[in-house]
């Protein structure tokens, strides 16, 4: 039995990869749709909506996957797609 093998993937388990491109996103989100002086979100898209917005809430969810593991990556996409947020796949 390879010790030193099965140790990498335990790693590997326990510290999943950052996906850069999913907490850029959500970061971008989070400025874009913060509170504005009545306390409902600024962004002109949600012009009225209670903070936090979809959007935000999205985001959130997106800026706590991009360190979770790959599934959750994957689907936290799919989710903010859904709620008509796209995702970009690469950021250039
Ligand atoms: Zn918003």
């Amino acid at each position: 039995m390879n010790t030193t093998f099965d140790a990498g993937i335990g790693q590997a388990a326990e510290h999943p990869a950052i996906d850069t491109t999913l907490r850029i996103q959500a970061q971008d989100l989070m400025r874009s749709h913060a509170p504005g002086e009545s306390g409902s979100c600024q962004h002109p898209s949600c012009k009225g909506v209670a903070y936090p917005c979809v959007a935000r809430r999205v985001a959130g969810e997106l800026s706590d996957a991009s360190s979770g593991p790959w599934p959750r990556q994957w689907t936290a996409r799919l989710d903010a797609q859904s709620c008509g947020i796209p995702v970009v796949a690469v950021r250039s």
